[in-house]
C-alpha cells in the first residue's frame, strides 16, 4: 500500500497551478502572487517624523543638559500632507507630525513629551542624536526592489503592502473551481426530518468550510444516491466547469461503492485508491480529462483528515502557492499509546507547553467516525510502524493542524 508520502507525490505530479488573473487588491485577499510586486518609489518615500514633536538639527542639542537646557525658537510648523515650506535654521525648531516630511537641513526630532515650551522655545534638557526619530526615504525598500515575491499569499499585511506601493490591481493565480459530490443513500439535509436509518450530511459542510478556510469560493455541492449512474452523471455534468472535483463516501471496495466504477466509465485513470493511513485508507486519487478528483472515504473524520494531508496541499498548490513542507517536530506523550494495524496511524491530539517542554495528548474519540476528538484536536501524533505501544514519555512525532 502507498504511504502518505508517496500518494502526495503523485497528487503533485498530476496538479498544475492554474491560469493568471488580473483583479481589485480588495477583491485578493488568500490570493497567491503570479508575478513579484516592486517597488515604483522608495519606501518610506520621503524623510519623516516618526513623532509629534519638533525638528532640529541635533548639533544645537549636544551640550543640553538638566542645568543648561538648550533653547531653540520655534518658528514654523510641518503638517502632514504639507511641503514644510522654510528650512531648520540653527538654534530654531520647527513643529513637527507624525507622518510629516522633514524640512530641509533638520537631522532630528525631539518628542513632544521631552521638551518644555515656554512662550515660542523650547527646552530641550538632554543632547539628541542624529537621526532621532527620523524615518529616512527608502530604508525599508529602494526604488524597484521587490517587496512581495511571486507565490507569496496576500494576508491583511500583504494586502497593507501592495496598497501603500499604490497597486489597484494584481496579478494572481486563479483559485479552484470545486465540485462536491456528497455520495450515500442514508444522508439527509440538515432541516429535513431524519427516518431511523438516516443520518445528517456533515461532510458537506465540513468539506465546505475546510474549503472557505483557503479562499475557495466557487463550490457546486451536489448529493447523489449510491447509485452508479447517478454519480457518474453527476461527475460528468460538472467536469466541464469546474478545476477539481472532491466526492464524499463510496470510495472504497463495498457493492455499494460506485464512485471508481464512475470515475472508470467516464474514461478516468486512477492513480490510486488506498493509502497506508489510519484513518483514510480508503482514498481514490483520479484525473478524469486532466482534472484531479479525489474519492474522500465518507467517515466524517476520515473525509477531514485525507483532505487535509491530500486535498488541501493539490488545492494550495493550484491556487499558486509554494509547494511546502511542514515538517513535524517531536512532542512528549503524556500517556501511552497503541496500533493494531501496519498503517500510519494519525491521532488526533492536544499539544501543551509545561515550562519549555511541549507535551501531547490523544484526544479522546479516535474512531473515523468520531469528530468529537478532531474538533478538539490542534495536532495529530503520527504513529508509525509495526503494530505497538508506545509508553508515556517517549518522544513522538507531531505535525500541527492547519486548516489554511
Ligand atoms: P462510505 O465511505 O460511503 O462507506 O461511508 C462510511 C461511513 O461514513 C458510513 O457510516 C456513512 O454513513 C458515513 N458517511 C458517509 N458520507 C457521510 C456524510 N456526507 N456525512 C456524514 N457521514 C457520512
Ligand atoms: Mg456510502
Amino acid at each position: 500500500m502507498l504511504s502518505v508520502p508517496e500518494a502526495q507525490r503523485i497528487i503533485r505530479a498530476n496538479v498544475q497551478t492554474l491560469s493568471v488573473e488580473v483583479i481589485a487588491l480588495a477583491e485578493a485577499h488568500n490570493r497567491y502572487l503570479a508575478q513579484d510586486v516592486c517597488s515604483p518609489f522608495p519606501l518610506p518615500r520621503f524623510d519623516h517624523s516618526a513623532v509629534d514633536g519638533f525638528a532640529v538639527l541635533a548639533s544645537d542639542t549636544a551640550h543640553a543638559d538638566m542645568e543648561n537646557p538648550c533653547k531653540l525658537k520655534v518658528i514654523g510648523t510641518v503638517k502632514t500632507g504639507s511641503f514644510p515650506d522654510a528650512p531648520v535654521q540653527p538654534g530654531c525648531a520647527l513643529r513637527i507630525f507624525t507622518g510629516a516630511m522633514l524640512p530641509p537641513c533638520a537631522d532630528a526630532v525631539v518628542m513632544i513629551e521631552d521638551v518644555s515650551i515656554e512662550e515660542e522655545t523650547i527646552h530641550l534638557r538632554q543632547p539628541l542624536k542624529s537621526n532621532s526619530n527620523v524615518r529616512r526615504a527608502g530604508e525599508e525598500f529602494r526604488y524597484g526592489d521587490i517587496c512581495l515575491s511571486k507565490a507569496t499569499r496576500l494576508s491583511p499585511a500583504a494586502i497593507g503592502l501592495a496598497a501603500t506601493l499604490g497597486a489597484a490591481e494584481v496579478s494572481v493565480f486563479r483559485k479552484p473551481r470545486v465540485a462536491l459530490i456528497i455520495t450515500g443513500s442514508e444522508l439527509v439535509e440538515l432541516g429535513e426530518s431524519l427516518d431511523s436509518a438516516q443520518i445528517y450530511d456533515s461532510n458537506r459542510y465540513a468539506l465546505m468550510t475546510a474549503l472557505s478556510e483557503l479562499g475557495i469560493h466557487h463550490i457546486v455541492v451536489y448529493r447523489c444516491p449510491d447509485d452508479e449512474a447517478a454519480i457518474r452523471n453527476r461527475i460528468e455534468e460538472v467536469l466541464s466547469s469546474c478545476d477539481v472535483i472532491i466526492t464524499s463516501g463510496g470510495a472504497s471496495v463495498g457493492d455499494l461503492d460506485y464512485v471508481k466504477p464512475a470515475i472508470l466509465s467516464l474514461g478516468g485513470t486512477i492513480l490510486f485508491d488506498k493509502v497506508s493511513i489510519k484513518p483514510g485508507k480508503p482514498t481514490v486519487f483520479a484525473t478524469l480529462n486532466g482534472k484531479p478528483v479525489f474519492g474522500l472515504p465518507g467517515n466524517p473524520v476520515s473525509a477531514l483528515v485525507t483532505y487535509l494531508l491530500f486535498v488541501k496541499p493539490a488545492l494550495k498548490f493550484m491556487s499558486g502557492a509554494a509547494s511546502e513542507h511542514i515538517a513535524p517536530h517531536a512532542a512528549i506523550l503524556n500517556t501511552s499509546i497503541s496500533k493494531r494495524t501496519s498503517r500510519t496511524e494519525f491521532v488526533r491530539a492536544k499539544t501543551f507547553r509545561d515550562g519549555n517542554t511541549e507535551f501531547v495528548a490523544p484526544c479522546t474519540g479516535q474512531e473515523s467516525h468520531m469528530l468529537g476528538g478532531l474538533v478538539s484536536a490542534n495536532a495529530f501524533i503520527i504513529f508509525d510502524g509495526e503494530p505497538r505501544t508506545i509508553e508515556a514519555r517517549a518522544l513522538v512525532d507531531v505535525l500541527p493542524i492547519s486548516w489554511s
